[in-house]
């Protein structure tokens, strides 16, 4: 292992003043935990975005290695589950938020944390699918467990061209659900029927102030973009249908009223990646397996270097990002 190491340090001065730092960081600068991981691949997420830009409060302890995910290997471990050379992978915890993350060569994590590196997955896929793809999945076992199968109508997937979007439709898709896409970057419609999107409505329809209930156009949602734009697709859900929640894209209100609840049994389901449970989550990493095709995965994924972090983290929160990106650190 080396002495110091690249890593992304985002300190703060006295004014509270962020700055953004590609420095030299050593084992001391990184928190406690009972796993050392040489971070191989790594990318950058929505949540990412706010901590390098510093438009919203995702950083709550100073001075701080951003990154909420990783995959790489074990080096070393004082914990009886994992041996140097394991492959694992990490989403969330406050990773990136409170506890020194994954943008540095090395992240020094809990044991707890980690789950090892599902069969026929490697870094580099896990990557290109990141938090954001898992909270797709986590979305579609949501809708799934409440019993919206593809024999009930067509799925909406808003914030169609992000991370969670893109993820969502290809999953979606593949599980022969009927996908349509809302986006505002209908330009990009042939990329969205690529992945399994069967029809594509511009973000527009939906995100202005609606009427509580509206025509029932879908049986589910899977939403990642809040405000309007969710209360909207709820007064579009056909009876008995259900809607996940999982971000905020648009903003973070919600102005709905109750009548798609009590006058048509719509459902409303939280989504929350962070602190999903170990079990949830290996459930969700090895349905990512078998239900996310490689290629529909390369299609929307691009890679970068670990000098591309902070561009992209610009990026996704100017909304300019297509896709997943996914980072290699060597
Ligand atoms: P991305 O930036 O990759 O995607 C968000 C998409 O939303 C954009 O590509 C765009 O799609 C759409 N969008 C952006 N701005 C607006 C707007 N003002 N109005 C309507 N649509 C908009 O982010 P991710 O997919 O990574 O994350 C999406 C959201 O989910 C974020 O809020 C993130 O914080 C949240 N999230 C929450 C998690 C949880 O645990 N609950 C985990 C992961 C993500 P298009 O161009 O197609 O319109």
């Amino acid at each position: 292992m080396q002495e110091r190491f690249k890593g992304i340090l985002l300190t703060r001065d006295d004014t509270k003043a962020m700055s953004v730092n590609v420095t030299e960081l050593g084992l001391d600068d990184l928190m406690e935990g009972d796993v050392v991981v040489e971070v191989e691949w790594t990318t950058v997420n929505y949540k990412d975005g706010l901590a390098i830009t510093g438009k919203g409060p995702v950083v709550r302890r100073w001075p701080m290695v951003p990154g909420i995910d990783c995959a790489g290997t074990v080096v070393s471990s004082q914990s009886p589950r994992f041996k140097p050379g394991d492959k694992v992978l990490l989403n969330g915890f406050g990773v990136g938020e409170v506890h020194t993350g994954a943008y540095a060569a090395y992240a020094r994590l809990k044991s707890d944390w980690l789950i090892a590196m599902p069969e026929g997955m490697d870094g580099r896929r896990a990557m290109a699918i990141g938090t954001a793809g898992y909270t797709a999945m986590l979305s579609v076992m949501a809708l799934e467990r409440h019993g919206i199968t593809p024999a009930r109508g067509p799925v909406v997937v808003t914030g169609a061209n992000g991370g969670v979007g893109t993820v969502a439709i290809a999953v979606l898709a593949k599980l022969g659900y009927e996908v349509v896409a809302s986006t505002g970057r209908p330009e990009e419609a042939d990329f969205l029927k690529g992945l399994g999107a069967s029809d594509i409505i511009h973000r527009d329809e939906l995100s202005g102030p609606g009427k509580p209930l509206g025509k029932e156009r879908w049986a589910g949602g899977v939403d990642a973009v809040g405000s309007h734009t969710l209360a909207n697709v709820l007064a579009m859900t056909s009876y008995g249908g259900a809607v996940t929640a999982c971000g905020l894209a648009q903003g973070m209100d919600l102005p709905a009223s109750v009548a798609p609840f009590i006058l048509r049994g719509v459902s409303l389901l939280g989504i929350d990646s962070v602190m999903a449970p170990l079990q949830l989550r290996e459930e969700a990493w090895s349905r990512l397996v078998k239900d996310l095709d490689p290629d529909k995965l390369d299609a929307l994924a691009h890679e970068v270097g670990f000098d591309g972090i902070v561009e992209s983290a610009h990026a996704i929160i100017d909304g300019k990002i297509r896709g997943r990106v996914v980072v290699n650190m060597k």
